[in-house]
């Protein structure tokens, strides 16, 4: 489902991804551990397209096709989402309307019937429940006030209601209290399928003892070092990165 090859890429002029392969199939979730810095999230903002980054050699094909030079709206339109690692606030947009208009356009998108506002509320309370989320959320502004751990559900919320063939979830985990983490862990488990695809960026070893990766890939200085099962994120709990490094 998702192929990148040989991929260099930065910013500002700056390389941070220096010749990263990774290869996804449909029904598998990845795991991507590394130091601060290493380029996790840059490597999760190059496959959604965002602004201001630039690719200097390698592909990423998704689905068989290069992504590189679609729009990231065209992205998330084709399947992807991505989980921000600090989500945004959107003041004054109503978070049951910006969650029925981003299922709408990805409806239409696929020539499918768009919902009206009455099946839509009963589509997201059943999603509510999931990530066991008050319906108060629903009628406030996107992420605005939302405490950490909110905000960290309400992306979850998104990937529930959106369907998307890969998502890409950067620390969704980090800065949550032990009952957030299994409710988004469980989000994220009961979501699979085989057809889906997660990419999960994580510090802690406790997300993956809840979601049980297929593969765990570590990330340093731009570059996948070491790919494993769940042993090897045993083996970074006890010894850390520096026995990885070069
Ligand atoms: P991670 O998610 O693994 O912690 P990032 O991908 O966020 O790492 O960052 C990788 C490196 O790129 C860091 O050294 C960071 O400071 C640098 N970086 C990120 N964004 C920018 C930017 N806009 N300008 C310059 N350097 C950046
Ligand atoms: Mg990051």
């Amino acid at each position: 489902m998702l192929e990148i090859k040989n991929l260099h890429a930065g910013i500002d002029g700056k390389e941070i991804l220096k010749g990263l392969d990774l290869t996804i199939k449909a029904g598998e979730l990845h795991a991507i551990m590394g130091r601060n810095g290493s380029g996790k999230s840059t490597l999760a903002n190059i496959i959604t397209g965002r602004e201001n980054y630039e690719v200097t050699s390698g592909t990423v094909k998704f689905n068989g096709n290069n992504i590189l030079d679609m729009s990231p709206e065209n992205r998330a339109l084709e399947g992807i989402f991505m989980s921000f690692q600090y989500p945004v606030v959107i003041p004054g947009v109503n978070n049951t309307y910006f969650l029925r208009a981003a299922l709408n356009s990805k409806l239409k998108h696929n020539e499918l019937k768009e919902v009206n506002a009455a099946d839509f509320m009963r589509l997201i309370r059943e999603k509510l429940k999931l990530v066991e989320m008050d319906e108060k959320y629903l009628s406030r502004a996107v992420n605005d006030g939302f405490s950490g751990g909110e905000k960290k559900k309400n992306e979850i919320l998104q990937m529930l209601t959106l369907e998307p063939q890969l998502s890409i979830l950067d620390e969704t985990d980090s800065g949550l209290d032990i009952d957030a983490l299994r409710i988004i862990a469980q989000g994220v488990n009961n979501f699979r399928n085989s057809e889906r695809s997660f990419l999960a960026i994580t510090h802690y070893q406790r997300l993956l003892d809840h979601m049980k990766p297929d593969f765990i890939h570590v990330l340093i200085d731009g570059k996948i070092v070491k790919s494993g099962g769940m042993s090897l994120a045993q083996e970074l709990e006890e010894k850390g990165y520096s026995w990885l490094e070069a």
